[in-house]
């Protein structure tokens, strides 16, 4: 999807007039980006007319930039259409908050009902109790108390030969004794929607009102993931929607219909098989990163506009040369905090949506001021050559700036990370047409 969209930006993007047929066109293109990314059809059609509408209206014709600002308005649909907002979990004022999973088999549900607990201790500081409610599948309690036993988190488990809806009452028994706040209920799933399975679902539901309903799909089905959100909603109704497997090689047209379709928003998507892959799930990042390219080009114009364009032609000679020095790094440094909080430049970088916890990422400027520190405190040969560095030097830059030697040796390797960015990146301006995206 990305890509097909990205090359139709290039060519909008520095359009000084846009015409009403430049937008057909884009528009075009944009379709069938939705089309192929395996996006439900009517979803897509919906999308480009609302597009259309305000992209030939007055806003863009007025604007000084009006490719951009066609795709600014691609973006914000974008993020409208996957609900706008980020959705939080809705806890019960008076505990436990009861969180039940469902979904097909195979989608993830017993992988997430960890992940989830994981979340829930260390993000929200909650005491959760998780629930073997799938008595079907072979090993299925075992694979949830596997996951408790990794995290320690206690798991409720009765066996086999109770029922999912006596061992749902029971649980939420125990969970009030032990004084767990959340409770979360790893349900059977099945390889079809079926009747028997709905109506056990249902039963357990009326036990007592869960607070959040969460229907766990595959994002590698596409438009089957859809449909299946679409059935469960109607027949057992859920209050959200985790996404599963998105680490994997899909079209990410789930994501945008699923909103659409059954008007709940996605609150999680799974990101790889780990109890820490889980991520709450945030529109607006996930439509610009599906316009990844277009973020790309931006922070480049940013970069220009920051960095003095001698200065800029001199570094990339020595990203290219590998001479790429500390020095050169704090100076990079500096050009870099002129450009914005650092947070939002991080998030534009291509490849971003694979490095874990970005989302979390905090740079703060604090930090930002002890690494000059650090720099300044090193000799030339050191800046110049950081793999002299040993031990008592160490010591002594660490003492004299003020800060320790963890600090001096995490610098250094952000160096080398920074370093191979770079090479990465010059690599890909010079792929690409120099004159534009020149760094
Ligand atoms: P359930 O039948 O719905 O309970 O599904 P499981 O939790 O047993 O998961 C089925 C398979 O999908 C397992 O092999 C999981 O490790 C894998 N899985 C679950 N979530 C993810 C994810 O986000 N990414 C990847 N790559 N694999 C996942
Ligand atoms: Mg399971």
């Amino acid at each position: 999807l990305a890509e097909r969209l990205q090359g139709t930006i290039q060519k909008i993007k520095g359009k000084g007039l846009v015409t009403e047929q430049d937008v057909k066109a884009m528009m075009r293109e944009v379709r069938l980006a939705l089309i192929e990314a395996d996006v439900n059809l009517k979803v897509v059609k919906e999308f480009v007319k609302k597009v259309s509408e305000r992209a030939v209206g007055s806003e863009v014709m007025k604007s000084l930039t009006p490719g951009q600002q066609v795709i600014k308005i691609v973006q914000d649909e974008l993020t409208l259409l996957m609900g706008g907002e980020q959705s939080p979990i809705k806890f019960n004022t008076k505990p436990p908050t009861v969180i039940m999973m469902v979904g097909l088999q195979g989608a993830g549900k017993t992988t997430t009902t960890g992940k989830l607990a994981n979340v829930l201790r260390k993000k929200y500081n909650r005491k959760p109790l998780l629930v073997a409610a799938d008595i079907y599948r072979p090993a299925a309690i075992q694979q949830l108390e596997t996951l408790g036993k990794q995290l320690s988190i206690p798991v409720f488990a009765l066996g086999t030969e109770v029922s999912p809806v006596e061992i749902a009452r029971q649980a939420l028994e125990h969970a009030k004794e032990e004084h767990h706040d959340v409770v979360i209920i790893d349900t059977a799933g099945r390889l079809h929607i079926d009747e028997t399975l709905m109506d056990e679902l249902k039963n357990i539901k009326a036990l007592k009102e869960p607070d959040e309903v969460f229907l766990v799909v595959d994002a590698m089905t596409g438009q089957d993931a859809v449909n299946v959100a679409q059935s469960f909603n109607e027949t057992i109704g859920i209050t959200g929607v985790v996404l599963t497997k998105l680490d994997g090689d899909t079209r990410g047209g789930a994501a945008l219909s699923i909103r659409a379709v059954t008007e709940k928003p996605i609150k999680f998507v799974g990101m790889g098989e780990k109890m820490d892959a889980l991520e709450t799930f945030h529109p607006e990042r996930m439509a610009s990163r599906i316009l990844g390219m277009g973020d790309v080009l931006s922070l480049i114009e940013k970069a220009q506009a920051n960095v003095d364009m001698e200065k800029a032609k001199e570094l990339e000679e020595k990203f290219m040369s590998q001479s790429f020095t500390l020095d050169d790094f704090v100076e990079q440094l500096q050009a870099v905090k002129k450009m914005g909080p650092l947070e939002d430049m991080l998030k534009m970088l291509p490849g971003a949506n694979k490095i874990k916890g970005l989302d979390n990422v905090k740079v703060d400027e604090k930090h930002m001021g002890r690494v000059e520190a650090i720099i300044y405190s090193m000799t030339k040969a050191e800046k110049n050559h950081p793999e002299i560095m040993n031990a008592s030097r160490k010591k002594r830059i660490a003492q004299g700036s003020g800060t320790s030697v963890q600090e001096v040796n995490r610098l250094l390797k952000q160096f080398e990370d920074m370093k191979k960015m770079m090479k990465q990146m010059t690599g890909m301006t010079q792929g690409k047409g120099k004159k534009k995206m020149k760094l």
